[in-house]
């Protein structure tokens, strides 16, 4: 397909298509006449815009502590509310929950969510887009940025095409930190990359976990900083995702017009932040990713709660067993052995979290039940922002996962919007 021809200068120019970076956009192009170009790598916005589509809408979910307060996270919300009109999902029975978790030091966090399921997500994309097209946003899906210039403003397009700006706002998400800590270098930006979350992914039956039932994607804090993540039902699947090196996993499920197969999976994340001399939290993950590539054959690790208790290895065969009665849904994860992949302090929390959850909800830890692993989110390359609209020197801001300015689409678009504001004070 031809693409479209794009102009030599632009007041802003959007690196990436996420909700950050169409947070941005439909700020800006609602509140002034900026010649903005919004610059997409691959043919549809990818993240969670694109896979399943839970929106949460109650502070502190989404908006790291470090940077947003309540009084601003609600009005944002609000806003971010008005452009992807959710349909909050009910929730009963939570005091019930609460009460069994609290005897035990657990926390239950009562948060407003809509979902939109993989099967619907990308006509919601195309709707936003269409609308930032009619406010005159030059979109360009399939346009990757090569490189940004140390001295100009100005950046590189894969065809060499080389585009002027006056301002720069890179919203590239987490997948790609590598090239967001090139272009930072190139810049001369500081940053820091120390935390990462590592974990596994649950799959059971949902009678099993029929928290579901009342409350869409339970969000549980635990002691030793883990929590759930993530939780999909309905028409759940998990998937593999590639990154540099390794695969990470992660789960979805289709809307509610789907057949059900009586599925639940979710993450138990832990997060690890390091110091001294380990400085790389993105490399921490990378690592123990190859790791586990190494011990499967270049795949992911999936084990029985059953083998696992017994302190033995899942083969082939304990995915095919009277007691172990439903099908892993990633067929492409190899039958192993967590302990031997999964380092002593990672593993000992995620289990003694899921004890916890155990008694919270007794079921979760059927023999039948799966732990796949790794699943690693490598939020942030955290670089040293100017001000409070994640401007990083003038005329260049860098906001979303990637940045570590949020966490989850919903604090992904405030920080396009915040972003925006800086940009709009400025114009
Ligand atoms: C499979 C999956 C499921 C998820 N499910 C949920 C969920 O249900 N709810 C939730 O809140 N969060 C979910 N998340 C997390 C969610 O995706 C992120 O929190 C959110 O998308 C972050 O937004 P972002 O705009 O910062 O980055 P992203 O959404 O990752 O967007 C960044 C965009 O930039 C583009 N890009 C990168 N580099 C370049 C370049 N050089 N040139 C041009 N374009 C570039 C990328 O292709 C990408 O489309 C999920 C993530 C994944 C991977």
């Amino acid at each position: 397909m031809k693409k479209d021809t794009l102009y030599s200068h632009y007041d802003v120019i959007i690196v990436g298509s996420g909700p950050a970076g169409l947070g941005a956009a439909f700020k800006l192009a609602e509140n002034s006449k900026l010649s903005i170009l919004l610059l997409e790598k691959k043919k549809i916005s990818s993240g969670g815009l694109r896979n399943d589509c839970k929106q949460n809408y109650t502070y502190p979910v989404g908006f790291p502590y470090e940077h947003w307060g309540k009084e601003e996270a609600d009005v944002l919300l609000k806003e971010v509310a008005g452009h992807l009109n959710p349909k909050i999902e009910t929730k009963i029975n939570i005091e019930k929950y609460a009460a069994r978790a609290q005897k035990i030091g657990v926390d239950i966090l009562c948060i407003d969510q809509a979902h939109v399921g993989t099967d619907k997500s990308s006509k919601l994309i195309g709707d936003l887009v269409d609308k930032l097209k009619a406010l005159h946003v030059s979109v360009a899906l399939n346009t990757e940025v090569k490189a940004i210039a140390k001295e100009s403003k100005e950046i590189t397009l894969e065809d060499n095409q080389i585009i002027s700006f006056k301002h720069l706002v890179l919203a590239p998400g987490r997948a790609d930190y590598d090239w967001l800590q090139e272009q930072m270098d190139t810049l001369g930006v500081s940053y820091s990359d120390n935390i990462v979350d590592i974990g596994v992914r649950i799959e059971t039956k949902e009678e099993n976990y029929p928290i579901v039932r009342d409350y869409y994607d339970p969000k549980i804090l635990f002691p030793g900083k883990v929590r759930t993540f993530c939780t999909n039902s309905g028409c759940a699947h998990i998937v593999r995702e590639k990154y540099k090196g390794y695969y990470s996993v992660n789960g979805h499920s289709l809307s509610r017009e789907n057949e059900r197969n009586n599925l639940v999976n979710f993450a138990m994340l832990k997060t690890i932040r390091l110091t001294e001399p380990v400085v790389s939290g993105q490399q921490f993950g990378k690592i123990l990713g190859e790791m586990v590539m190494q011990l499967s054959g270049g795949s992911v690790i999936m084990q029985r709660v059953g083998d696992f208790r017994m302190g033995s290895r899942s083969k082939a065969e304990s995915f095919n067993n009277d007691l172990y009665d439903f099908e892993p849904t990633l067929k492409s994860a190899v039958a192993g052995d967590l302990s031997l992949c999964m380092p002593a302090k990672i593993l000992r929390d995620i289990w003694k979290a899921l004890k916890m959850l155990d008694t919270i909800i007794p079921g979760v830890l059927h023999p039948s039940t799966i732990i796949y692993y790794p699943e690693i989110k490598t939020y942030s390359n955290k670089p040293e922002f100017i001000d409070q609209h994640f401007c990083v020197k003038e005329g260049y801001y860098i906001i979303g996962d990637g940045a570590g300015t949020s966490r989850g689409i919903t604090g992904a678009w405030a920080s396009g919007i915040r972003a925006a504001l800086g940009i709009l004070k400025r114009a």
